[in-house]
């Protein structure tokens, strides 16, 4: 069998070809964004992109409505390599995640497959998998439960940053809402009557504040209040916070639980609530690391003259339900340059940068890299063989 080399600069030259009516979709993302598991017209428009091109398309898989798997088979039996595209937004502030950019790169590959080569000249297959509710959903999650990543060798996805960056470690999570039950009361005349559960949400956070000088320094705690009373005339008689809890591991998250409880327990007893700790039981899990495969797409990236930056240090780490993908098969999530340097995510400065000419650039070199790096899995099922060693190895950076 021979290499993929002979095919790339088709590939290559159609999603240059393709780049156009790419980025007219991305805005068309960027200008209606949807929140997690509403995302209904960005499945119609990008799995009909993707049927346009050639591909076959299976629209709501895995019992969610705005998740798509669309396929570009191959010569016959063989691994099967996934690209994955995510397009929800943030609540308040749109695409400030550039998830219309991960969608546009995610199927810009597999339609440039196959528009370029109808089938592809190995065995085996490349899928698009849409995968729904990124941002707080864990869409992913779902879909592995429902077994839609199941038979998939490997898999892969770009994430839009301020620099690109093939690997870069994300932070497991463990999602927890803090209720208070207190007692209303007139807030004037008679507020020894109240027991006043926004002085126990307070507390909480104050706890938490101090409890952070003692936690491990790459561990995040952090929260809202979604419920702070009624009127300043009522002593709050119900108040709800949620917090995400974030680390390295999943077993400090949990450790980070645990400390979490202890504090909103705290926060009940010195102001008279009762508390109710309610920890969601899908976690994240952060990223395994896979070496070969994050060697391919760096090949690749040279290949289309698209280089790596050096990592600044500027910026700590995230997390993505995209861990739990690699906690189960070889993936990788690497990152690519859509606005300059030191622009943070889900803010409203790197939304404007995720509808640029940057945005561009990133989303045709992303299409490219995906695309080129799936067909030299499939051409080389050694490679392959040794992401899976890397993977069984628990992964490593290098
Ligand atoms: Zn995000
Ligand atoms: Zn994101």
């Amino acid at each position: 069998m021979s290499g993929a080399g002979d095919v790339k600069p088709r590939v290559v030259h159609t999603v240059d070809r393709l780049a156009d009516e790419l980025e007219r979709l991305s805005h068309q993302l960027h200008d209606h964004p949807e929140l997690a598991y509403k995302e209904a017209q960005a499945h119609a428009w990008l799995t009909d992109f993707l049927a346009k091109h050639g591909a076959t398309v299976e629209r709501g898989v895995g019992g969610l409505p705005t998740a798509f798997r669309a396929t570009i088979p191959g010569t016959g039996s063989g691994p099967t390599i996934a690209i994955m595209a995510e397009y929800d937004a943030l609540p308040g502030i749109g695409h400030a995640c550039g998830h219309n950019v991960i969608a546009t790169a995610g199927v810009g590959a597999g339609a440039a497959l196959a528009a370029a080569l109808g089938t592809l000249p190995f065995a085996g297959r490349v899928q698009v998998i849409g995968t729904p509710a990124e941002e707080g959903g864990a869409g992913k999650v779902k879909l592995l439960e429902a077994g839609v990543f199941e038979g998939v060798d490997a898999a892969m996805m770009i994430h839009g940053r301020c620099g690109t960056q093939v690997w870069r470690p994300t932070l497991g999570i463990v999602k927890v809402k803090a209720e208070f039950f207190g007692q209303a009361a007139h807030a004037s005349s008679w507020p020894w009557r109240g027991v006043n559960a926004l002085n126990a949400v307070i507390s909480l956070f104050n706890a938490l504040d101090a409890m952070r000088q003692q936690i491990h320094p790459d561990a995040r705690m952090h929260g809202v209040i979604t419920k702070g009373g009624e009127q300043a005339n009522i002593i709050p008689e119900y108040t709800s916070a949620e917090f995400y809890l974030r680390a390295t591991t999943v077993p400090y998250c949990h450790e980070l639980l645990r400390r979490f409880t202890g504090a909103a327990e705290g926060a009940a007893a010195a102001t008279g609530c009762r508390v109710q700790v309610t920890a969601d039981p899908t976690i994240h899990e952060p990223m395994r690391a896979n070496a070969t495969l994050a060697g391919v797409f760096r090949a690749n990236l040279d290949y289309i003259d698209f280089p790596e930056d050096p990592d600044d240090g500027q910026a700590g780490y995230g997390s993505t339900d995209c861990g739990n993908v690699s906690q189960r098969l070889p993936t990788i999530h690497p990152y690519i340059r859509i606005s300059p340097d030191g622009v943070p995510g889900h803010s409203r400065e790197f939304a404007q940068w995720a509808r640029s000419p940057l945005a561009r650039a990133g989303m045709v070199a992303g299409a490219k890299a995906l695309a080129l790096t799936a067909l030299d899995l499939l051409a080389a099922p050694e490679t392959l063989a040794r992401a899976r060693q890397d993977f069984a190895r628990g992964g490593s950076a290098a």
